[in-house]
């Protein structure tokens, strides 16, 4: 069996476990389903996410030219304390930008083989804590725009990580009920003091539940570096395909790229 299209990131469902799909070019094909199956990946090409042009992947599924004009690779999808669609300012395109930031956000801390801080939309929640294979995760305030939430973010970055280390991530097995509700106890004295209206001491920890096990030794794998790639698939976490041996390949990392996935018949051979 094959497919063919544009790399898109996985599409998840909530559940026990998460339930992964592949979305090559909207066509969703659930992938907790091969696990143990030996599939094939290789690249054929690239489809910019905005313009559709062939041209390479630059960043975030963007050609060079889309990652530098178009409003949904803007500098406040990284950085949401810059946001200023709230003052009426464009930073690329206003009615875009007031589209994402004008609504509710969520200020969470997620574990991710370290206790991390993020910023997301409430409506990605729990998509955002999935896609960064966060084993536990705890809304910690709930803002009414983008730009609120930025700006708790960066008061408690100063004594917390917002970054997530992958490796960290795909390593850990954590089993046990780590104590976030005793974190965000630790941290609301750090929250700016106009911003403490906004915290939220209501918040349930959210625990995910993975289709993995951490390998002994974690690499990765890229297309650009490995055109074609065949192997058992093992498990999947975050954003993370993982193959027997211990390979991993970052699919959102791909988005834009256009590649076959081909399900090979089982070989006898391999046990
Ligand atoms: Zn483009």
């Amino acid at each position: 069996m094959q497919f063919q299209g544009q790399i898109r990131k996985m599409i998840t469902e909530n559940g026990q476990p998460i339930q992964y799909y592949l979305n090559l070019s909207h066509d969703l094909i659930n992938i907790n389903q091969l696990i143990h199956k030996k599939i094939k990946i290789r690249h054929s090409g690239y489809e910019c996410m905005n313009c559709s042009s062939d041209e390479k992947i630059f960043r975030m599924g963007f050609c060079k030219k889309c990652f530098f004009e178009s409003p949904y690779a803007s500098d406040t999808i990284i950085r949401p304390e810059l946001s200023t669609a709230h003052l009426g300012i464009a930073e690329r395109d206003l009615a875009v930008e007031q589209e994402i930031q004008l609504q509710p956000h969520i200020v969470y801390l997620a574990y991710t083989g370290d206790v991390k801080v993020g910023v997301t939309r409430e409506s990605q929640v729990p998509t955002r804590w999935i896609d960064q294979g966060a084993t536990f995760a705890l809304a910690i305030a709930k803002t009414d725009n983008r730009y609120e939430a930025g700006m708790i973010e960066v008061a408690l970055k100063a004594h917390l990580p917002d970054k997530t280390n992958w490796r960290k991530m795909l390593q850990d097995d954590f089993e046990d009920d780590l104590d976030l509700l005793d974190f965000r106890n630790k941290v609301a004295e750090y929250f700016p003091d106009d911003f403490r209206k906004f915290s939220m001491d209501n918040g349930n920890v959210v625990k995910l539940d993975y289709p993995y096990q951490a390998p002994e030794k974690i690499t990765s794998f890229t297309l650009d570096k490995n055109p074609e790639f065949e192997g058992i698939l093992t498990g999947i976490k975050g954003q993370y395909l993982q193959f027997e041996g211990g390979h991993f390949i970052n699919v959102r990392a791909h988005e834009g790229y256009v590649a076959t996935l081909e399900i090979m018949k089982n070989n006898p051979s391999i046990s």
